[in-house]
C-alpha cells in the first residue's frame, strides 16, 4: 500500500521510518514545505530497507501523493516545553487549511490519519476541510496513552503488555481518562489479577500509573523536545490494521455526533479499524467518576472548538 506523509519532521520521519521497519507499507512518500527535510528523510529511511522489508521511499510535491490509500498529517509545529496542546490549537489550524487542500487534490481516495497537535481538535479540522466522511479521517488520538497505560500496568503486573487491555479515553491530554474500570489482564480485572499474584493495585500505585500516563508526554519533552518514536510506531500501527482490514480495536479519535451528550466532538474511545476506516466505536464500562471525567474531557475539547467554526 502507497502512504503519503505530510510533514517530515520527528513524528513524521518516525513513522515513516516504523512503517518501513514494520514492513507496513509498500511505498512512502514525504511531502514538506521544507523540500529537501522530506528528501533527505525518504534516502535516511531507504538506507534502512535493506535491513527491514521491501518499502520505496521517496520525496515530492503534493502531486506525489496520487495513489496513497492513507495520508498520515504531521505537519505542523512542535509542543514547546510547558506548553498545553490546546495552545498550539491556532497555529496548527492554519496550517492545516492549506494541507488539506493539497492532499485532497492529489489523492481523492485516501484516508487521512491526523498527527498533529492538539490532535482531537485537528481531526475535526481535518474532516471540515476535505468533506470526508467522519470514518475516514482518523486522529491517532490517545493510541499512545493507551500504550503507556498497558506498558506501566504490565510492568506492574509481570506481564507483557500485549496481555493488557485497557484503554486511555477522551482528550489526547490533560483531560484525559485512564479507564481502570474496564482495565484487564488477561480476562481478569487488573485489580483481581494484581491481588492473586501479589502484585496488589493500591491507591498508590493508582495514582503512580495515573501520572506516569499523564505526564509522560512532558517528562520527554523536557529531556528531549519533543516525542516521536512512540507515536510514530502507533501511526505505523494504525496503517497496518487500515492496510490488513485487521479489525483491531485501537483507542483512536474521530468526529462523532455526540459524546456524554457533547455534540459533535472528536476524542478517543476503543474503535475497530480495518480497510474501511472506523467501522465500530465501543463505550467501554465505566464507573460514575470515569464517565463524569469522560463528559469533562469532551466539554474541554467542545470549549476549545469555539470560535473555529
Ligand atoms: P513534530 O515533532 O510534530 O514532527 P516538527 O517541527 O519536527 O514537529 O515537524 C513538523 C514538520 O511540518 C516540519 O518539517 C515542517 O517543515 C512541516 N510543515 C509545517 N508547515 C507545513 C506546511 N504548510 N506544509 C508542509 N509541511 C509543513
Amino acid at each position: 500500500m502507497k502512504v503519503g506523509i505530510v510533514g517530515a519532521g520527528m513524528v513524521g520521519s518516525a513513522a515513516g521510518s516504523a512503517l518501513a521497519l514494520r514492513g507496513g507499507a509498500s511505498e512512502v512518500v514525504f511531502v514538506d514545505r521544507n523540500a529537501a527535510l522530506a528528501q533527505a528523510q525518504a534516502e535516511d529511511i531507504s538506507h534502512a530497507v535493506p535491513f527491514a522489508h521491501p518499502c520505496r521511499l521517496s520525496a515530492g510535491e503534493y502531486d506525489a501523493l496520487e495513489g496513497a490509500e492513507v495520508v498520515i498529517l504531521a505537519a505542523g509545529v512542535a509542543q514547546k516545553p510547558g506548553e498545553s496542546r490546546l495552545s498550539l490549537l491556532s497555529r496548527n489550524a492554519d496550517v492545516f487549511a492549506s494541507v488539506i487542500g493539497g492532499v485532497r487534490a492529489a489523492a481523492p481516495g485516501a484516508m487521512l490519519l491526523v498527527a498533529s497537535n492538539p490532535v482531537d481538535i485537528m481531526t475535526q479540522v481535518a474532516l471540515r476541510a476535505s468533506g470526508l466522511p467522519p470514518e475516514r479521517v482518523i486522529g491517532s488520538g490517545t493510541i499512545l496513552d493507551t500504550a503507556r497505560f498497558r506498558s506501566l500496568l504490565g510492568a506492574h503486573l509481570g506481564i507483557a503488555p500485549q496481555s493488557v487491555h485497557a484503554y486511555v479515553l477522551g482528550e489526547h491530554g490533560d483531560s484525559e481518562v485512564l479507564a481502570w474500570s474496564s482495565a484487564r489482564a488477561g480476562t481478569e480485572p487488573v485489580a483481581r489479577f494484581g491481588a492473586q499474584i501479589g502484585a496488589p493495585i493500591t491507591e498508590e500505585v493508582r495514582a503512580t500509573i495515573d501520572a506516569g500516563v499523564r505526564r509522560a508526554a512532558y517528562r520527554i519533552i523536557e529531556g528531549k523536545g519533543a516525542t516521536w518514536y512512540g507515536i510514530g510506531a502507533g501511526l505505523a500501527r494504525i496503517v497496518q490494521a487500515i492496510r490488513d482490514d485487521q479489525g483491531a480495536v485501537l483507542s483512536v479519535s474521530v468526529v462523532a455526533p455526540e459524546i456524554e451528550g457533547v455534540p459533535d466532538i472528536a476524542l478517543s474511545l476503543p474503535r475497530v479499524v480495518g480497510r474501511k476506516g472506523v467501522s465500530a466505536t465501543l463505550m467501554p464500562e465505566m464507573s460514575e467518576t470515569e464517565t463524569a471525567a469522560l463528559r469533562a474531557s469532551a466539554e474541554v475539547l467542545k470549549e476549545s472548538t469555539q470560535g473555529l467554526w
